[in-house]
């Protein structure tokens, strides 16, 4: 019943190798070990290799075979019902990292970078986000001034960069003076041994836990001028990768949501209390059905959004409007499925616990819950409200 429209029964075979690939490599590497993983806020590493193999690093760039919008989709769907620390690396080492230099790297940085990266040899990052600038990261303070003989250095504080402490490569985004000659903002591959630069865990977090949340310091980094991503000229260039993860986040998002009905499912149809199954109360059953009902309806969006990107068509406020219903339908399946577990709803082993604190972070990255409101907002009416 997780699919009570047919909406992805009626996704075309040509579509599922991936994701099958995806849940095979799940299913023999990572299940069995997801809680400890998730207790100890530790990624499985020695995956990555592997998701490199099945070809899902990298998976919709030209370069490494061009899966379609709904291929991409459902293999987020399948990494994101396991744990959204794994839809969330691959999210950001293909849309963001390698999106950033596939689209605006020059030859030899994609030489250099992209094969390794799609290989899951070596791992990226991206970082936009500041200690004092998330929503409105045009105001970012990290800087890039120009040396001697035309190269960069780059101060600056980056925070919350996700596989920070675990890549080779980051992709730093910083404003360059105006005497630099290159106004604006612009993109900077840094290598992680790069001298000034350091990368430390953000510890504590108790959603995502098995990401490398990270936070990263520039302090003098000196970097040849090759180091610049050449075609990415201005905030536009960030954003637009931006985008990317957040078709990667809508889709993940039915997984977690498809996960935690599940759970909730198979536990009222079991249990029993005053001497019937909780499956047969109508408050109960009214709780399933608004949990088929939201990932209904999130089906039925995120694929609607792979055709229209599929055609080229799909607008960013589009983008928007997926993210934030896809998100909030899954904190609403995963808030209805823990309550429906009573207590055991709150143990690691039973899931939707780590789901529902997991989706905390869905809400608030990529654009928050009331950013993406904004993006719908300006779009229906013409007029900015974000300040
Ligand atoms: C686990 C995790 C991983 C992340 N990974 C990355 C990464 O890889 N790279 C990266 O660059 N960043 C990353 N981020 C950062 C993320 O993108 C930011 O947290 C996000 O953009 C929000 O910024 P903020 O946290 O500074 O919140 P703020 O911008 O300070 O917002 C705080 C609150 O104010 C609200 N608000 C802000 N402005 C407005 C407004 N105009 N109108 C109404 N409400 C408003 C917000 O909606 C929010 O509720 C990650 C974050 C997390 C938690």
């Amino acid at each position: 019943m997780l699919d009570y429209l047919d909406v992805i029964a009626d996704i075309p075979s040509s579509a599922w190798a991936l994701a099958e690939r995806t849940r095979e490599l799940l299913e023999r590497r990572v299940i069995s070990r997801i809680d400890e993983l998730y207790e100890s806020g530790e990624f499985p590493r020695d995956v990555i290799p592997e998701l490199g193999s099945i070809g899902l690093l990298g998976a919709p760039l030209a370069q490494f075979g061009q899966a379609s919008p709904l291929a991409w989709g459902l293999a987020m769907r399948e990494l994101e019902r396991v744990d959204s620390g794994l839809r969330s690396f691959a999210s950001v080492q293909t849309c963001l990292a390698m999106e950033a230099i596939a689209r605006f790297g020059s030859l030899a940085q994609q030489d250099e970078w992209l094969p390794r990266l799609a290989r899951g040899e070596v791992i990226g990052c991206f970082a936009l986000t500041e200690p004092g600038h998330g929503s409105d990261p045009a105001g970012m303070e990290t800087r890039a001034t120009r040396g001697a003989n035309g190269t960069w250095r780059l101060n600056g504080h980056k925070r919350w960069a996700t596989n920070g402490t675990i890549a080779s490569v980051a992709i730093i985004w910083a404003q360059t003076a105006p005497e630099s000659g290159s106004k604006g903002v612009r993109g900077f591959l840094v290598p992680a041994n790069a001298p000034g630069f350091t990368a430390r865990p953000l510890e504590r977090k108790l959603s995502l836990r098995i990401s490398a949340s990270s936070e990263l310091f520039l302090d003098n980094v000196e970097l040849p001028e090759s180091a610049m991503l050449p075609k990415a000229t201005g905030l536009g260039a960030p954003l637009s990768c931006l985008n990317e993860a957040r078709y990667s986040i809508l889709w993940g998002a039915i997984g977690s949501a498809e996960a935690c009905y599940t759970a909730a499912f198979e536990h009222v149809t079991k249990r029993e209390q005053f001497g019937r199954p909780l499956a047969g109360f109508q408050m109960v059953q009214n709780d399933l059905v608004e949990m088929v009902d939201q990932i209904s309806r999130s089906q039925l969006l995120a694929a609607r959004l792979a055709q229209l990107k599929e055609e080229g068509r799909l607008r960013y406020q589009q983008l928007s409007l997926g993210k934030r219903h896809n998100v909030r339908a899954a904190q609403d399946v995963a808030r209805r499925a823990r309550a429906l577990l009573g207590a055991e709803g709150i143990l690691l082993d039973r899931i939707v616990m780590r789901h529902l604190c997991n989706l905390e972070t869905l809400a608030t990255y990529e654009g928050t819950e009331q950013i993406h409101t904004l993006v719908v907002g300006q779009d229906l009416t013409g007029l900015s409200a974000f300040r």
